[in-house]
């Protein structure tokens, strides 16, 4: 499932083919998308992310949301070919087209308002934000893993970056997040911006599908600390990483940098 830095990439990307274009057409091919009345002839505003969902605004003042959830992937189609199997959806532009294929079909895309700039969150728990996140941990007795992976309190984390974070953050996953020290929390808040940022640069991490919005690999997964990597060494203490399950997802941690 793409994460808050493949979501970001789209997002960038998306900026360079669709903004100041008009929406020529716009094909459903699997009904259960809906119908999108009124876009047609719309000129893109804006693009912008929403945790792991995307905005596209349009001139008409209205934008459409998009969120890729389990297997939706988009794609840029600067000539045309036959649509790709398992195509939702197609946006097509002057200059070409953007397809959203989607194996299982949960992506969604609706039309709503605009948003105002101001109400899109940049980075998920940056120190502002610490007072309402500690305050909903101390009510929780979960592993801290699980906490992260909550998009109703922290938004645009998922399995991969929770591992990663947690790593470079030095706490054990399964910690239960009311135990969770200050200087704790403080350095989760201190790690994660940049660790989101870096995987951004590279373009999102493919360990298994993601693909950008041209079709090719992010580099991410060559600086994967623990994601991916039982029984290799820790990059810190060389002790072998382990991979456990909680939560029902797996979970890769170094045992001695992360008691
Ligand atoms: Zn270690």
């Amino acid at each position: 499932m793409p994460e808050l830095p493949e979501v970001e990439t789209l997002c960038r990307q998306l900026r360079q083919v669709i903004l100041d274009r008009r929406i020529l057409a716009f094909d459903v091919i699997d009904p259960k998308i809906g119908t999108l009345p009124g876009i047609i002839g719309c000129r893109v505003t804006s693009v912008n992310r929403r945790g792991k969902g995307l905005e596209i605004g349009l001139d008409s003042g209205m934008a459409l949301r998009l969120h890729l959830r389990m297997s939706g992937k988009l794609l840029w189609q600067p000539v045309y070919h036959l649509p790709w199997p398992h195509t939702r959806f197609i946006l097509s532009f002057e200059e070409g087209r953007l397809l959203c294929i989607d194996p299982r079909r949960f992506a969604t895309l609706s039309l709503h308002a605009v948003s105002s700039p101001g109400s899109l969150p940049a980075f998920p728990i940056r120190k502002a934000d610490l007072p309402g996140i500690k305050a909903l941990a101390e009510k929780r007795r979960i592993p801290v893993k699980m906490f992260l992976l909550d998009q109703t309190v922290i938004a645009g984390i998922g399995n991969i970056y929770a591992c990663e974070i947690l790593y470079e953050a030095s706490v054990n996953p399964e910690q239960r997040v009311c135990d969770l020290s200050p200087a704790q929390w403080q350095c989760i808040a201190d790690v994660t911006e940049p660790l989101l940022k870096k995987a951004i640069r590279s373009r999102g991490t493919t360990v298994s599908d993601w693909r950008d919005l041209f079709g090719q690999n992010g580099e991410n997964q060559h600086h994967l600390k623990v994601y991916d990597r039982e029984g290799k060494p820790c990059p810190r203490c060389g002790t072998s990483v382990l991979r456990k399950r909680i939560g029902g997802r797996g979970t890769y941690y170094c045992p001695s940098c992360q008691r």
